[in-house]
């Protein structure tokens, strides 16, 4: 198309940390265009039951939540596009940056809302049962497992955490770890051993998650000896890790070796005067939609006092400019 337009604030992403950047923004008249990614909603599309946040008494499923939150954003003029930023260049500010059909967006700030990624082993039934027993959330969905066997998958601190977490209510946790050690810290693995309800299977690997029309019913497992062995669980959460959404932004943001965008103290400040981040993207501890959103709104009051400190309260915003 070979257009260019240039817009006062620009939001990438749409989950929880997206929308609420927006409603905050649009609220400070900054006017925001967001550009929803490929999976629009972000990683609470694909759960199911959301009870865990504040406001929603009888509970709300996951689309169902980012609907609401879109419909709050449009609400306040949110200028909300389906499409994805391909490239960035955040070389010099205003920044450029350009969206699948060519568009050359120029922005004088930046939000990043990018989210994160949940790894997933990789197997069918894993997504054949995926919001049906298969979780990369225990603190989201942990609560409907209650006096029932689950399974963790992941030897990392977040695994260790997450079957703690699980041990506080389920009958039984198994821990199933593919090495022989696990890689958590030294205090998080004496918690998860000095669990009675945790029972570690060292080298054993995830062959198939079982399961029925009511949702998962067990795990196939593969020792390192070849022996095969079935556990009986309904909840099977994966805890191997998250992979940061920060390819586009890989060359100009600094992030931490996980690849999590570094954040400046308790602001969402990056490395780049006038770039942002918000969300899982960067946030490889508490990862919750509460948390995003929270951060979210953080991002957006950052960008308005970044924007009048820095261009006064007359910026023109969102001049179309036809080549
Ligand atoms: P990590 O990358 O630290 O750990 C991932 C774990 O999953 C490893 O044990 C790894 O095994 C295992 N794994 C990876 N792929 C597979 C697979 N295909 N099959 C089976 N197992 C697999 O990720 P985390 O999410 O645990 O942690 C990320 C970062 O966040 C870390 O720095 C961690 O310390 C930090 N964190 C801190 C917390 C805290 O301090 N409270 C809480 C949560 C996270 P292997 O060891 O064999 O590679």
């Amino acid at each position: 198309m070979g257009n260019t337009e240039h817009v006062k604030c620009l939001i990438v992403g749409s989950g929880p940390a997206g929308y609420a950047a927006a409603i905050y923004a649009c609220r400070a008249n900054l006017n925001p265009v967001v550009y929803e990614g490929l999976e629009p909603g972000g990683q609470l599309t694909t759960t199911t039951e959301v009870e865990n946040f504040p406001g929603y008494p009888e509970g709300v499923s996951g689309p169902q939540m980012m609907e609401d939150m879109r419909k709050q954003a449009l609400r306040f003029n949110a200028d909300i596009r389906t499409g994805m930023i391909v490239k960035a260049d955040l070389s010099q500010r205003p920044f450029t940056l350009t969206d699948d059909s060519g568009k050359e967006i120029i922005a004088e700030a930046l939000i990043i809302a990018t989210g994160a990624t949940a790894k997933y082993l990789g197997l069918p039934s894993e997504q054949k049962y995926r919001g049906q027993g298969v979780s990369a959330c225990a603190t989201c969905d942990g609560f409907f497992y209650r006096k029932q066997q689950v399974a963790v998958v992941g030897g990392g601190d977040t695994a260790c955490e997450d079957a703690i977490y699980l041990a506080g209510m389920c009958s039984k946790v198994y821990l199933i770890v593919r090495r022989n050690v696990l890689r958590a810290s030294k205090a998080m693995q004496e918690r998860v051993l000095n669990n009675p309800k945790i029972e570690i299977l060292f080298e054993h690997q995830t062959k198939e998650i079982l399961g029925n029309n009511a949702g998962v019913s067990g795990v196939l497992l593969t020792k390192n000896t070849g022996e095969e062995v079935t556990i009986e669980v309904t909840g099977f959460f994966l805890a191997i890790g998250h992979q940061p959404n920060t390819e586009l932004f890989a060359s100009w943001i600094k992030t931490d070796d996980h690849g999590y965008i570094i954040t400046e103290g308790k602001s969402t400040r990056t490395n780049i005067f006038g770039v942002f981040a918000c969300g899982d993207v960067q946030d490889p501890s508490y990862r919750q939609a509460i948390t995003a959103a929270g951060s979210g709104c953080m991002a957006a009051i950052d960008v308005e006092r970044f924007l009048s400190e820095n261009y006064g309260a007359a910026v023109e915003t969102k001049i179309l400019v036809q080549d």
